[in-house]
């Protein structure tokens, strides 16, 4: 059943089949009864969009992050035949299985009901004193049940390869800081599943009704008051604002409540300075830990602990969680257990399961392919650089050498993660997490005015994504997105340079985007611009920031142009970086059609099929409330409608609904 569905799945996914004799692959989904410059997103992707369902354990459905499912579909094909196998104690397989048994194993969780947080609900009761409100925060912290510190440990921005201790801004709920403060019906919504969910978990633990409504208004009131500190997150990409390296000392006189030194030692933190990224969160909190009653405070810790721990606690707290996250992401249903905990297994020890998962998945041969196109997209780069009317050439080769001194990693870790202070057993779910956090907290503080280890990963390599981290100046493109749609041995040049092609340009041009470009060679916040060729700079990410504030979403919803302004960026500039260079290809030169499209429409049909996706319309409010991405429809029809090759290949003209005259076509890069 799982393997049927997950076929059939992959066929409507890659919308393909394969013929590996002419090394091309058929695109199907495409309706052309719409005109290509109307809506190019609908055009190569109506027929498929119109037929495709969103199945009810998942929001949304088609390629990017939602292909995840199939590809979770496989890791757990991977887990119930180590779960049945005999694995060595102590072996990344039997920390694995073990995990994986232990989540699967309900009638063991659900007999312990919520006994494993009882002993933290008792200290919580056990407060009497701000002092030891903070002595609760500190323990916890170490093992994952972080309430009130935004703490985290990484690169220092301006000495990037050193690591430091980051404060951000947190304590809330809700996803965004927004949802405390609207009050439309969609918002409204939002607000009263959240109250009601932490209604529920309080009557789990036997509080009655009425306390319980009582006590999720207190909770409510806190963190609302936490928000009316926070940054939204179009403030939050202020690069420089971000950065307020403070000492130890300075803070703990700013913030006498917080009692910085005892709370550090607590927590067995030993620095003299950091980063506080957003302080006035934590002038805040100072205030609050003395104008907000401790009998609030203690309801409030509770309530973080049962929503940090419903999902892993007995079947009435989990199902709590998902009817909240449903009003979220209109997912109708429960995932399938097994589905559930593969995912749990991704997040707890996601570098032990990629290990078994890239042997069975990742050709080699894909690493090799992969850096032959990075290779030619830097090429393609550095000639947009060359031929750039608006940049000084002072300027000019500042970029390239920041170009040319970028790594790249593809594929999974040269040097895997380890586990080995992870103690796992098949019975012990909640414990097992408790280790997982543990171990990630030690690992933290382990590297507190350390120097950065450049071999680490941010994500799991069988994840479908990719990212730019500016402070390593590196590219990361992880086994999971090395698939079709984006990246196919069996396709032709003009289906990959428009799939993973673009994503490495889209990658590329991070690091000059609004906010890498921010960032030197080096990966320090450093200025690198003549002042005049950033101003030129802003006023053209300006005019992105313009144009995407047009575009509609749902009802009166549209992109945010100001939260989205260096995805854009990176999608206008990837587009035509990924064109450059497949345009230096044999099928890029050659003209000749393959099933009735030129080499340039199924470069650009491959755009719009990476981007082939489905979605809830709860789940796309939240994502455009709260991601820094357009929707895949503008990120598809927003580049191409600045991008004139498109309007060539397709015979785009005036009237239709993407035309737009040369002179509103923008080109950052
Ligand atoms: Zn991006």
């Amino acid at each position: 059943m799982k393997k049927l569905l997950y076929l059939s799945l992959m066929l409507v996914l890659a919308g393909a089949c394969k013929q590996a004799e002419d090394k091309h692959v058929v695109v199907t989904g495409i309706d052309s009864t719409k005109n290509p410059g109307d809506d190019f997103f609908m055009y190569a992707n109506g027929i498929w969009y119109d037929t495709v369902k969103i199945p009810g354990t998942q929001s949304g459905v088609g390629s990017y992050s939602f292909l995840n499912y199939p590809q979770r579909i496989r890791m757990q094909a991977i887990l119930d035949s180590v779960a049945v196998a005999t694995n060595a104690p102590g072996s990344i397989a039997q920390k694995v299985a073990d995990f994986y048994r232990a989540g699967m194993d309900t009638a063991t969780i659900n007999q312990r009901g919520y006994d494993p947080v009882k002993p933290i609900l008792a200290q919580v009761d056990a407060i009497n004193s701000v002092a030891s409100l903070l002595k609760f925060v500190a323990a916890q912290e170490q093992t994952g049940n972080s309430s009130i510190l935004g703490f985290r440990v990484g690169p220092d921005m301006k000495r990037s390869s050193v690591n430091i201790v980051l404060l951000a801004q947190t304590g809330t709920g809700l996803p965004e800081r927004g949802y405390y403060f609207k009050e439309d019906a969609p918002t409204v919504k939002v607000q009263d599943a959240y109250k009601k969910y932490v209604t529920t978990l309080f009557q789990l633990i036997g509080t009655d009704a009425v306390e319980a409504a009582k006590s999720s208004e207190t909770v409510f009131k806190i963190e609302r008051q936490f928000a009316e500190a926070h940054k939204t997150n179009i403030e939050r990409r202020n690069v420089q604002a971000n950065y307020n390296k403070l000492a130890v000392t300075e803070i703990a006189k700013r913030q006498p409540n917080i009692n910085w030194p005892t709370l550090f030692a607590d927590m067995g933190v030993q620095t003299d300075s950091l980063n506080m990224q957003q302080p006035a969160y934590y002038d805040k909190l100072n205030a609050m830990l003395k104008s907000v009653s401790l009998a609030d405070w203690k309801v409030y810790l509770k309530a973080k602990t049962l929503t940090r721990y419903a999902n892993v606690l007995s079947k009435p707290f989990s199902n709590a969680a998902f009817e909240y996250s449903k009003v979220l992401s209109g997912q109708a249903v429960r995932k399938p257990r097994g589905e559930e905990m593969t995912e749990a297994v991704d997040r707890a020890l996601g570098h032990a399961l990629a290990q078994l998962y890239v042997k069975k998945y990742f050709p080699q041969e894909a690493k090799k392919r992969m850096q032959v196109l990075v290779e030619n997209l830097k090429t393609a780069f550095e000639a947009r650089i060359t031929k750039l009317d608006w940049m000084s050439d002072s300027t000019k080769a500042k970029a390239k050498e920041k170009l040319y001194a970028f790594t790249e990693k593809i594929g999974y870790p040269d040097k895997w993660r380890d586990y080995s202070n992870v103690q796992v057993s098949n019975q012990t779910y909640f414990e097992n997490w408790l280790s997982v956090n543990r171990n990630e907290y030690d690992e933290s503080v382990a590297k507190i005015n350390k120097p950065v280890d450049r071999t680490e990963w941010h994500t799991t390599p069988p994840t479908v994504t990719a990212y730019n981290n500016p402070p390593l100046n590196e590219i990361v493109f992880p086994a999971g997105i090395l698939q079709p749609p984006y990246f196919d041995l069996y396709a032709d040049d003009a289906l990959n340079y428009g799939g993973i092609g673009m994503v490495i340009g889209h990658e590329i041009t991070h690091s000059f985007d609004d906010q890498g470009a921010q960032y030197d060679k080096d990966g320090n916040v450093k200025n690198w611009w003549t002042k005049e060729d950033y101003e030129k700079f802003k006023a053209r990410t300006q005019q992105v920031i313009d144009q995407y504030n047009q575009f509609t979403v749902l009802d009166s919803v549209h992109v945010k142009g100001p939260l989205t302004v260096g995805e854009n960026t990176a999608d206008i500039a990837g587009i035509a970086i990924a064109y450059d260079a497949f345009k230096l290809t044999e099928q890029g030169k050659s003209g000749k059609k393959l099933d009735g499209f030129t080499p340039d429409q199924r470069f650009f049909i491959s755009i719009a099929r990476i981007w082939r996706v489905k979605t809830t319309d709860e789940f796309m409010r939240n994502y455009v409330n709260t991601n820094s991405h357009s929707p895949a429809r503008w990120r598809v029809n927003g580049p191409l409608m600045n991008f004139t090759p498109f309007y060539t290949a397709f015979g785009v003209k005036e009237g239709d609904k993407m035309f737009k005259p040369e002179s509103e076509r923008i080109v950052v890069w």
